[in-house]
């Protein structure tokens, strides 16, 4: 059978079938659930974003609080008022440190510094080139922005915020082209309040900052107050990060060594989104050594221009794992999914392909000649009328080969039959035909003997007659007349053989001849050692034959029985119909010597004989007799036992006349 099996095929087109499907759901659901994870990261940084930028913004709005209360002091607007001193540098000072600013200066009413808390030595300069101061003098309420500072004021305040924010820019690949190498203007959270009297009069103003550069309070605040997530492999998730322009001046990225990922500048592409167009950039970082999802803000100062920017990323793996780790459970599942599908379609083909195989095999044993192989029906769909018809059409196929067979022999068998006729036909003619020839020559040469012969018989008897008793050619002569005798007898057998003329053919009664017959030869000297009995039909059919003839008939087979048993014994004859009907039938039995089966044949011949002074044409002439008559005879012989001779004649319905 051929290895491509119907199973094999089944199998391929179920696994061809299960593939498309399950292929198409990985695809989509590998989309989907990646959508969904971005989705989620991206919900992610928008809300880290917003809270980084309100915590900015509470910083800031703190800074203004916190100016303006201060601003309400006795001590503050005493010293502009009066010009009592005492005091205030320890005072302002104090407040300072416990507010944690780098700068606290108080301006007189037209904006000119009165005292500088980290530089009391300097004092007197205008100090309303600034905006906020400016916003401060004419409408008096408090103010606080992110405000970039130029390098000449920080050192009014202090060389070492000056030194703080200086920083050699360190070259970026991705960076956008600039001419700067250093940068020394710093970034601040700048706020003023105005001063006033107890009586309301505003006498000047109160002016504090924070400089961001360098400075990691403000980045710090935002990841543990605003991110939610802490650590993820040793690693910080969530990152702040503030730009003056596109240069990172505060940040808690940490280099690989440990430091803070400052000076380094924001890509050009981020850079042209959030300083040139406004726009809130969001997208994908890699930040020192690590992708991040980050999204970029820009920071106004109060004048709306953008000054810098605020970035908040969060590390990408954990997503990217979660990502993972969902795409192996999809998977997984859809794994099963084909694993248990193509289990069933095996289980499916193999139900499919079993009945298919038995029919094939019992297919493959009825062409080898077995027909009593049969295949289980099972099911009742088309497999299984397939194996019911296959089964009938076995069935049909073992009854026709058994009718070819028995057609077979029984053709043979007449052939046989009509063969043997045939050769039983063929002997008969030529037995018929050979008869026919020595009866004729027979007749002639008899003919012709008979008068020669009738005149020695004659002349020797009568010299025989004549001679004296005692002559001594007595004896010679006595011999001429019996072997002359014994030619009459020869050639009256021939001439009764050779008898042309037809059969005088009346009703008779065959009892009635054997009775006649018997009588006749009883009282023989041959007869006398025999014991002879009949058992006759009396209601035997007659039959129409010629009465001499018969009687030749019944003669010859008697003397026959006779003569093979000199020493004496038994003969029986029987009348009866025949078998069958149409004929009767006479049966002479003696208890002799029997036949041996070679000599069988020849019994009918003419002058064939096993007797000294036998002519051999006893059983010649009943042959023909029986021929004549359209009768039969034939021999049962047993040797050692005896032998039966029968003749058959057709009966006839005329009574006897
Ligand atoms: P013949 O009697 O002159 O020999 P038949 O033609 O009458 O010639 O018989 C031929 C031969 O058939 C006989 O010689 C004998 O051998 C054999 N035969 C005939 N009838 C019998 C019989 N009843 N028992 C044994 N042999 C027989
Ligand atoms: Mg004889």
């Amino acid at each position: 059978m051929p290895q491509t099996s119907i199973q094999a095929r089944l199998i391929k087109s179920f696994s061809l079938a299960i593939l498309i499907p399950s292929l198409t759901t990985a695809v989509v659901g590998v989309l989907m659930i990646r959508r969904q994870v971005l989705d989620q990261a991206q919900g992610r940084i928008a809300s880290d974003l917003s809270a980084a930028q309100e915590i900015y913004q509470n910083v800031v709005d703190r800074l203004k609080g916190s100016l303006r209360i201060h601003a309400t002091r006795r001590v503050i607007y005493g010293a502009l008022d009066g010009g009592d001193r005492s005091g205030l540098a320890m005072e302002l000072e104090r407040v300072r440190r416990d507010e944690g600013l780098d700068v606290l200066t108080l301006l007189d009413r037209s904006g000119r510094a009165f005292h500088r808390t980290r530089n009391p030595a300097l004092a007197g300069d205008d100090q309303a080139w600034d905006e906020l101061v400016r916003r401060v003098l004419t409408r008096m309420t408090p103010v606080a922005a992110t405000a970039v500072v130029p390098p000449e004021e920080l050192e009014k305040e202090s060389a070492d915020l000056a030194r703080q924010a200086f920083m050699e820019i360190t070259p970026t690949p991705k960076a956008g082209p600039t001419g700067r190498t250093r940068q020394s203007s710093g970034m601040m959270l700048k706020g003023a309040a105005p001063v006033f009297t107890a009586d309301g009069r505003m006498v000047g103003v109160l002016v504090g900052a924070v400089l961001l550069n360098r400075s990691t309070a403000l980045v710090d605040k935002i990841r543990t107050v605003g991110f939610r997530e802490g650590v993820y492999r040793g690693q910080q998730v969530g990152t702040a990060t503030i730009f003056q322009d596109d240069v990172r001046v505060s940040t808690n990225v940490k280099n690989a060594d440990g430091s803070r990922a400052i000076t380094t500048r924001a890509s050009a592409e981020v850079a042209d989104a959030v300083l040139r167009r406004g726009e809130t950039w969001w997208g994908r970082a890699f930040v020192v050594n690590d992708w991040y999802l980050a999204a970029y803000a820009p920071i106004h100062d109060l004048g709306g221009r953008r000054i810098g920017m605020l970035y908040v990323g969060t590390l990408e793996r954990p997503f990217l794992d979660s990502l993972v780790r969902h795409l192996y459970v999809f998977l997984g599942i859809a794994l099963l999914g084909v694993v248990l599908v193509s289990c069933v379609a095996v289980v499916i083909a193999q139900r499919i392909s079993r009945p298919v195989r038995a029919i094939s095999e019992a297919a493959h044993d009825v062409a080898g000649g077995d027909y009593t192989r049969k295949v289980e029906a099972g099911s009742q769909d088309e497999i299984g009328q397939l194996a019911a018809s296959f089964n009938r059409m076995t069935e049909e196929l073992a009854r026709a080969n058994q009718e070819l067979r028995e057609w077979g022999e029984n053709l043979e068998r007449k052939v046989e039959q009509r063969t043997a006729e045939l050769r039983e036909m063929q002997a008969h003619m030529l037995r018929t035909e050979k008869l026919a020839a020595i009866g004729k020559l027979a007749a002639g040469v008899a003919h012709e003997i008979n008068n020669p012969l009738t005149g020695v018989l004659t002349n020797s008897s009568l010299m025989l007659a004549d001679l004296p008793p005692g002559d001594t050619r007595r004896e010679d002569l006595q011999t001429i007349v019996d072997e002359t005798l014994r030619c009459r007898t020869i050639v009256k057998g021939l001439l009764e053989f050779a008898r042309q003329t037809k059969p005088q053919k009346q009703v008779l009664s065959l009892n009635a001849i054997v009775e006649d017959v018997l009588g006749l030869v009883r009282n023989q000297a041959s007869f006398r050692n025999l014991e002879v009995t009949t058992a006759l039909d009396a209601n035997l059919p007659f039959a129409m034959a010629d009465r001499d003839q018969m009687r030749q008939v019944i003669l010859n087979l008697v003397l026959n029985a006779a003569e093979a048993m000199p020493e004496g014994g038994a003969i029986t004859v029987r009348s009866r119909a025949g078998a069958g009907g149409g004929t009767v039938e006479v049966a002479i039995a003696d208890t002799g010597p029997g036949i041996p089966d070679g000599t069988k044949e020849k019994l009918f011949e003419p002058f064939f004989t096993t007797k000294k002074t036998g002519t051999g044409l006893g059983l010649a002439i009943v042959y023909g007799i029986m021929e004549q008559h359209k009768g039969a005879v034939h021999v049962e012989s047993a040797l050692g036992q005896g032998t039966t001779m029968t003749i058959s004649l057709p009966t006839t319905n005329e009574d006897v006349a």
